[in-house]
């Protein structure tokens, strides 16, 4: 295999291989013209090496769009160990993680993606100071989900404002998919604020312990089994549990006017974003939407400081009104608007002089 043809325009590769711990890993820098590259570590019993090369170089563009949407001054990375997380972990291959990362003096940030956890990284965290997203105790900045759920809402006003002239989502009736960390919470505040819900889990347990919460708001949520919450007469779908639910299948049973979630890859194929587009059904972005986790992580390097956070989460019903006018006037789908807006930021970038210094290594680096 040509490993610089598959690189496309990716910066930089890095083979981690330490027999002693077992780690096999692939860190992989797309870009890091806004600053150093971040992103997590997923660890999965890859197939073989060409699909762990693809899942890395896939993430790792990815992380360079949202990074640049949520203006975090951070370049797009991402790394991923080959392994079962269940068998294979232990703290001795973290810390030669750590090792690695420590060798790209700064030009890589990491923590936890699928398959690795955040108490994974403080074994790492004694190798380098280039980790965020570990334990509270341990100086990080806790649960993303906070900051993830309060930029769902922000994109629901946006979409809102949009669509129906107004923020609050008072009287509208949005069905919401996924009752874990970021759907509970999201689904909590919509019924605070007045909308009424349709929502479902495939955990019977998620859903029972949902409407045991909010037993006040019982008149204004319905539970629904699984693929109904599709065709539920809502206003606004709101996927928060898995990846690819924008589908030929799901896009004909649709019945709301808009899609804003944090499920990670909403569409199935980007081709999807154009026939939502085409059906008059507003898609507000998922990189955008869901980057409230990614902006508390980059935030870290500052020292935590939830205000800062959650002020910087407010962002994202600007960049989502931003990415719904320039869809209006280029003609384009939500989509396809959200990756010239991050290549318009991207570009301008590169003007920028001396940003970092010649490692491109962080003024603001921390020292635990
Ligand atoms: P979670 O694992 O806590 O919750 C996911 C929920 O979805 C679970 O309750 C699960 O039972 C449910 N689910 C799974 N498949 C389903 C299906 N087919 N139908 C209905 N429900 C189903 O995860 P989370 O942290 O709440 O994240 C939700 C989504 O948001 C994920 O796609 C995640 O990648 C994305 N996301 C999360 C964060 C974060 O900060 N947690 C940040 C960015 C993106």
């Amino acid at each position: 295999m040509d490993i610089f043809t598959s690189m496309h325009e990716h910066e930089q590769l890095v083979f981690c291989n330490d027999p002693d711990s077992g780690l096999k890993a692939i860190i992989a820098i797309h870009n890091t013209t806004l600053g150093p590259a971040l992103g997590g570590c997923r660890m999965m019993p890859y197939q073989s090496f060409d699909a762990a090369l693809e899942d890395v170089l896939r993430l790792s563009k990815g992380m360079t769009y949202k990074c640049a949407a949520a203006d975090v001054d951070f370049g797009g990375g991402k790394s991923v160990i080959i392994g079962d997380p269940v068998k294979d972990k232990s703290p001795a291959l973290f810390r030669a993680f750590g090792q690695f990362v420590e060798s790209l003096k700064g030009r890589f940030y990491t923590g936890t993606d699928m398959g690795t956890a955040p108490e994974d990284f403080v074994h790492s965290k004694k190798e380098t100071n280039c980790i965020v997203g570990i334990p509270k105790e341990y100086g990080g900045s806790g649960d993303s989900s906070i900051p993830t759920a309060l930029g769902v809402i922000y994109s629901l006003r946006a979409v809102n404002r949009r669509l129906w002239g107004r923020d609050y989502l008072d009287g509208k009736t949005i069905a919401v998919q996924g009752l874990g960390k970021v759907g509970s919470k999201v689904a909590e505040m919509l019924l605070k604020e007045g909308a009424s819900l349709y929502v479902t889990d495939i955990s019977k347990n998620a859903v029972h312990s949902f409407l045991e919460s909010c037993k006040e708001f019982s008149g204004s949520v319905k539970a629904v089994s699984g693929q109904d919450i599709y065709s539920v007469p809502a206003d606004i779908f709101v996927p928060c549990a898995l990846g690819g639910i924008i589908n030929d299948h799901t896009i004909e049973v649709l019945k709301a006017k808009a899609v804003a979630g944090s499920a990670n890859n909403q569409l199935l194929y980007a081709r999807h974003g154009e026939v939502l587009w085409e059906r008059g059904i507003l898609y507000a972005p998922d990189y955008i939407v869901n980057a409230g986790g990614l902006i508390q992580v980059a935030d870290e390097l500052y020292g935590p400081n939830n205000d800062r956070v959650l002020k910087k989460t407010q962002g994202i019903y600007n960049s989502l009104l931003e990415v719904f006018e320039n869809s209006e006037r280029d003609s384009i789908c939500t989509a396809k608007a959200a990756d010239m807006y991050c290549e318009k930021k991207i570009q301008s970038g590169k003007n920028r002089s001396s940003f970092f210094s010649h490692y491109k290594r962080p003024k603001w680096d921390i020292h635990i």
